[in-house]
């Protein structure tokens, strides 16, 4: 089956999307507003489903090689005295790490030359205008785009993230919100004993590590935050470095590797669900556009990626166009909306102290998500 799409949005989803479709012999373009195209930075813990959705487009072990392959996760009080380990549900089988740490820019790279290599066609530094049927007998939707150029396409992908003006456009009308949290990421460089994921439990906070490479690791930490006031980019290291003050023992170290404000990626964080269906027409939303997760989960990406693989497949399964958009959406919904609960569960449990039920709530997320899609 012959198809076209347009993909707005050149991150995760987009991207993931565009080389699924290539895959299937579909046409693909992707519109990425940001003009040189490249990710925001950072890291990313890369969970077992993820690495599925990758192992579905072919870069499971690239990504694998690329990053770090993580196994369980050490839970440290502030002092770094081990409390526990824990281990994620194994989805990739036996020997295979159950989540990957990589940063965001060596896996954006992965998925951008590899959309490339299978002729999709990306342009930067471009939006959309607007949308409107194409009032033929096909069925297709026309897109007009802010160099002014149209196109006519099949389906149009809204993978323009939480707080996407494509979902505007196409009707699909709710407002993301802002739960009380400031999440903070600093890439630092690996230390040695860093081979595991590590959390440090403070008094107020908790803290912790994710190897990236064999070479970096980032570090995160989440503020609450009734307002998410700005923090300027020059008085990020000293606020961080506050913040990170109560954990001593090796984590000591890591903290004064925190130097540079390039180093600190600082992020409200927004949640939205949009509660079925996710088309309009030929226009469909995936990923964090149609339901954004808190990130305490570390799933968001694979949802992304799940949406971008399944979406694929359905336009591939059936003839008519809305049929396939329809099935996607059913296919996607529960899963996302049970995911997008939980993290929302574990943001108020932390904001309350309550670690234990977090813990839970983690464990019951990541359980979900390992059943197949
Ligand atoms: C602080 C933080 C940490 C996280 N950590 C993890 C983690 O460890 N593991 C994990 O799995 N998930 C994590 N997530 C979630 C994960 O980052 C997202 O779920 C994922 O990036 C969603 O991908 P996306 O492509 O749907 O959206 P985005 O990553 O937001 O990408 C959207 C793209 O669309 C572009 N765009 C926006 N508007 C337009 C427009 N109008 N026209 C054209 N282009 C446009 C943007 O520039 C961007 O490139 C984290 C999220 C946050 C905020």
């Amino acid at each position: 089956m012959r198809r076209s799409a347009l993909i707005v949005g050149g991150g995760i989803t987009g991207l993931t999307h565009a080389i699924a479709a290539r895959q299937k012999g579909f046409d693909a373009e992707i519109i990425e507003r940001r003009p040189g195209g490249d990710s925001t930075g950072g890291g990313l813990l890369l969970t077992g489903p993820a690495v599925r959705a990758l192992r579905a487009v072919g870069l499971a072990a690239q990504c694998i090689a690329e990053g770090y392959p993580l196994f369980r996760t050490l839970n440290c009080d502030a002092r770094g005295e081990l409390r526990n380990i824990m281990a994620l549900p194994s989805v990739l089988g036996p020997g295979q790490p159950t989540d990957v740490g990589i940063s965001r820019t060596t896996l954006h790279r992965i998925l951008c030359d590899r959309a490339i290599e299978l002729d999709s066609v990306l342009r930067t530094g471009l939006s959309i205008e607007d949308v409107e049927d194409a009032g033929d007998s096909t069925g297709r939707i026309r897109v007009r785009l802010t160099d002014g150029t149209v196109r006519t396409v099949d389906y149009l992908v809204a993978a323009d993230g939480v707080h996407s003006s494509t979902r505007t456009k196409l009707g699909l009308t709710v407002e993301p919100w802002y739960l009380g949290q400031v999440v903070w990421r600093a890439v630092v460089k690996r230390p040695s004993w860093a081979s595991d994921p590590h959390t440090f439990s403070g008094p107020t906070y908790t803290t912790g590590l994710t190897p990236i490479s064999s070479d970096e690791a980032y570090v995160f930490l989440t503020e609450n935050l009734d307002e998410p006031e700005k923090v300027l980019p020059d008085e990020r290291v000293e606020r961080l470095q506050d913040l990170l003050a109560p954990f001593g023992g090796r984590f000591a170290e890591v903290r004064s590797g925190i130097v540079q404000p390039e180093q600190i990626v600082r992020i409200p964080v927004h949640t939205v669900f949009v509660d079925g269906p996710w088309h309009a027409g030929r226009g469909v939303l995936a990923g964090d556009a149609a339901h954004a997760p808190a990130p305490h989960l570390n799933s968001g990406a694979a949802l992304a990626m799940e949406d971008a693989v399944v979406l694929a497949d359905e336009l591939s399964t059936y003839e008519d166009v809305e049929t396939a958009l329809l099935a996607y959406s059913k296919r996607r919904l529960n899963r996302a909306r049970a995911l997008v609960a939980t993290s929302v569960q574990a943001i108020l449990s932390e904001q309350a102290g309550r670690h234990d039920e977090l813990n839970r709530l983690q464990r019951q997320g990541h359980g979900d998500m390992a059943a197949p899609i």
